[in-house]
């Protein structure tokens, strides 16, 4: 049987982070041997928001890559490639942009909240924004559809986007006939990994993310500084796991103690600090494996690329041919054979 096409995306914008890992790629991982999965590492839509940085954006091509690489994505069962290196989905994005009116963009959730978040890029109401960000919904509708994706798994903060492309695929198909496959988002168990601090939501920008690639004492320090339950005042007052970010960790990397954990802190017999010291030993222990992965690919390099090359070559391939049916449907198919 036919294998269903995953596309999905990480933008270049920074190292990936626990956030990342649970929301989104150790489903990726698992996904892959089931499906024909395509990673886009989306360096274009990096760029709407750090159009002024291309170092930034540049550097993060391969920490993706190599991130990616040590969580256990496979380059024989996936196709990982560079968003930039392929023209078609440029291309594809002018002929949607035609489908698409400002009035929806601007209403669009996704873009509502993160013009909102960027005041500091695009001003305290907005003024500012620029052509590409708000219409990078369109472009991220391409992403998916040069390579006829069915399935894209991501977290929630995504969906408007994916709405957004199935309104695309169905205008395109209403005008210029059957072309296009309209795909459906996919969410993990953990739609959204909170922060250590908190925050409902772990990301790069909140100062809140424990990273993949970080050392014993870089993670040491922010579990640290982590929130527990407020009302526990000594190490032996009982307290509530339930509201205690430390125990929500200790869950989530599945501490094979975690029963203990759990009533210890219940009856008081467990201290915070106690608690937060096991919590940096079982961290390691979990990131071992993908830092031990990061480590020989970072001697590698070479490696890396060759992989990024050759996904690209094939997501290439793949996306030349949706672009044949593209032209033909809207009658720009001159000379082609
Ligand atoms: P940026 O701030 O540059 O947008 P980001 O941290 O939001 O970075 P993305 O590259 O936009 O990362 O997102 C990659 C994927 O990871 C998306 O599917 C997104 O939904 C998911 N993701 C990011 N942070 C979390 C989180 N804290 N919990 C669950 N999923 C997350
Ligand atoms: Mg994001």
């Amino acid at each position: 049987m036919e294998q269903k096409i995953i596309l999905t995306g990480i933008r270049p914008t920074g190292k990936l982070h626990l956030g990342h890992y649970f929301g989104a790629i150790q489903n990726w991982v698992k996904l892959q041997d089931e499906y024909n999965s395509h990673f886009e590492i989306a360096d274009v839509q990096a760029l709407t928001d750090n159009f002024d940085n291309p170092k930034k954006v540049r550097e993060n091509v391969r920490e993706i890559a190599i991130d990616l690489l040590s969580c256990g994505i496979d380059p024989n069962k996936s196709t990982l490639f560079i968003q930039s290196m392929i023209p078609e989905i440029a291309e594809l994005t002018v002929y949607y942009s035609n489908l698409v009116t400002m009035a929806r963009l601007y209403r669009n959730p996704t873009v509502k909240t993160e013009i909102g978040q960027k005041k500091a890029i695009f001003g305290n109401s907005g003024e500012s924004v620029t052509y590409g960000f708000v219409g990078y919904p369109v472009s991220q509708a391409a992403d998916i559809t040069a390579f006829e994706g069915e399935c894209v798994p991501v977290g929630e903060d995504q969906l408007p986007l994916i709405e957004q492309c199935r309104e695309i695929v169905r205008k395109f198909n209403s005008i210029y006939g059957e072309t296009l496959k309209e795909p459906v988002a996919v969410l993990s168990d953990n739609k959204r990994i909170k922060g250590l601090d908190g925050n409902e939501k772990m990301g790069k920008s909140l100062g809140n993310a424990i990273y993949l690639a970080d050392t014993e004492d870089e993670i040491k320090n922010k579990v640290m500084s982590a929130v527990t339950d407020p009302k526990k005042i000594k190490k032996d007052d009982p307290a509530n796991p339930k509201v205690c970010m430390v125990y929500y960790y200790h869950k989530l990397i599945k501490n094979d103690n975690i029963n203990t954990v759990c009533s210890e802190c219940k009856n008081g017999t467990r201290g915070c600090v106690a608690c937060k010291k096991e919590l940096i030993t079982k961290m390691m222990e979990f990131l071992k494996p993908i830092q031990d992965k990061r480590k020989y690919y970072e001697q590698h390099l070479d490696e890396v690329d060759q992989i990024l090359i050759s996904g690209t070559n094939n997501a290439r391939a793949k996306a030349k041919a949706t672009m044949k049916k593209v032209r033909k449907s809207m009658q720009i198919d001159y000379y082609e054979e």
